[in-house]
């Protein structure tokens, strides 16, 4: 029996897990996919929005700006890339200034520091590749970037360190209510009990509330396909370059990664399934008018690969973070659900602890996480050559928590296969690094789980 469930390893129940880590309370994490981040988490746009863009007195704007304001410490504190570089909102004309005036006093009223109005000179001035014909925008000192599943993945990685178990490849299909709390079933046939529940399943949130009889809202996935540049193309721009918003989103945006790279995109499409992460011609080519209208010479030759992330779109226009009888919900957590993260890992915190969570602090937590160090020599040999990432890197990110099993783990803890040739050269050393260091036949190991299977058979036997 424990005693809180989180279902769904996203950013979202990584931080509460890391949250409730605090506290004496024992907390199982599970995930359907063999590895943790594999949602909306791992494809996104990496941006801490400063919070002008919720509208004001809303979940999402109370969460964005205290999330805006948590995240710097804690991305230190875990080791995670982050950087303030800060955000500009860019206008062509003269309804497009109406609205950055508004997002400049909504933002002011949602209490966002360091807000100005800017001139299309002024922009250019500390935005020399804008494009000329800007007619004014808005600047917020206080957004930044982050690497949003290296965010997850270490807030995980941490609550495991202070006792909290991951289960993956635990796809939850059936929630009853006990005398003492829940029973949580998963596909396979696992059960788990426990006094508390919380729902972080992402696109699944509504599916999981009605199985426990929690439900009565609805998610529905919206697509956001992106172009990732090379490193070379990183320092195009400093800021992250929005448009002015429309009721589909943000916008497509232009900027730095927190790992160096330029990201371009995304799209914004209302879609039917829930799994459907294809990039498509249609919106390639949005992302390449849309950055050309607002940035000069945009390196398009250095585009390296392109991807899509799938937005969890609630149907109350806001956050859905409810408790009831100890089930709580945090549904419909779309942008700027990464930024707003610390914040809702509290709110949780203090939802659980009004239902009945006893609020008793451990005394030894450990607000970081425990790095596996390897031999050595490991380091010097180096398997990526792109990102520069050795074989030490690999070997500890299979032994850190949350252990990395299969080549996108190892991918998205390491960077390795992230580079100019995206794995081409690194992927089958990776693999057997895999099944070396977690004693697998190489044909077992996966590029994201089962079905995944890199190898179909042996062409020779030695
Ligand atoms: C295109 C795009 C751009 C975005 N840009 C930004 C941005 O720049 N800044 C920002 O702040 N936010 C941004 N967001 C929003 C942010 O990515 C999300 O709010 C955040 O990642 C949500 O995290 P989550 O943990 O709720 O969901 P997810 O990461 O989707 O995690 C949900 C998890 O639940 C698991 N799950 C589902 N069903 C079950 C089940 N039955 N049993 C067990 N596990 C289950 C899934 O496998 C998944 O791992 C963006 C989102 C998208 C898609």
């Amino acid at each position: 029996m424990y005693d809180v469930i989180i279902i769904g390893a996203g950013v979202i129940g990584g931080m509460i897990a890391r949250e409730l880590s605090k506290y004496k309370v024992s907390t199982a994490l599970l995930e359907k996919e063999n590895d943790v981040a594999r949602g909306a988490t791992g494809a996104n746009s990496g941006i801490v929005h400063a919070g002008f863009d919720a509208k004001e007195g809303s979940l999402k704007a109370k969460m964005n700006v205290l999330g805006c304001s948590l995240m710097e410490d804690i991305a230190k504190t875990l080791g995670v890339h982050y950087r303030k570089n800060g955000s500009i909102v860019v206008a062509f004309d003269e309804e497009q200034d109406a609205t950055v005036k508004a997002l400049y006093e909504r933002g002011v009223k949602n209490g966002v520091p360091e807000l100005r109005i800017l001139t299309g000179d002024e922009a250019m001035e500390i935005e020399p590749k804008l494009s000329k014909n800007i007619t004014s925008a808005l600047l917020a000192p206080t957004a930044g970037i982050i690497c949003p599943y290296s965010l997850a993945i270490a807030s995980i990685g941490c609550a495991m360190d202070n006792g909290a178990s991951l289960f993956t490849n635990c796809e939850v299909c059936g929630i009853e209510k006990t005398k003492d709390g829940y029973k949580v079933t998963a596909k396979d046939g696992r059960a788990f009990e426990s006094r508390f529940v919380v729902n972080c399943a992402g696109l699944y949130s509504d599916k999981i509330a009605d199985l426990a009889g929690k439900g009565g809202f609805k998610v529905h996935p919206r697509s956001g396909e992106y172009m990732l540049c090379d490193k070379d193309a990183g320092e195009l721009v400093n800021l992250t370059v929005f448009k002015v918003p429309t009721k589909m989103g943000k916008g497509i945006l232009v900027s730095p990664t927190a790992d160096g790279n330029l990201i371009l995109g995304p799209t914004s499409t209302d879609i039917e399934d829930k799994e459907d992460r294809r990039t498509t011609e249609e919106g390639l080519e949005q992302i390449v008018r849309g950055v050309n209208e607002s940035v000069d010479d945009v390196p398009l030759r250095a585009v390296i690969t392109s991807f899509t992330g799938l937005r969890s779109v609630g149907s109350t226009g806001d956050f859905i973070i409810n408790e009831s009888e100890g089930f709580v919900n945090c549904g419909g957590v779309e942008s700027p659900g990464l930024t707003s993260s610390p914040a809702i890992a509290i709110y949780v915190r203090n939802l659980l602890i009004g239902a009945g969570m006893e609020p008793d602090l451990k005394e030894d937590w450990n607000p970081g996480r425990k790095i596996f160090k390897a031999e050595p020599k490991k380091y010097g040999r180096i398997i990526c050559r792109c990102e520069t990432i050795s074989e030490g890197e690999i070997i500890s990110a299979i032994h850190t928590n949350p252990p990395a099993k299969d080549i996108d783990g190892v991918k998205k803890r390491t960077r390795s296969g992230m580079g100019r040739c995206q794995g081409g050269f690194c992927q089958p050393f990776v693999a057997e690094i895999i099944a070396r260091e977690l004693s697998l036949d190489l044909l077992q190991v996966t590029k994201s789980g089962l079905g995944s299977e890199l190898l179909t058979g042996r062409t020779k036997e030695v």
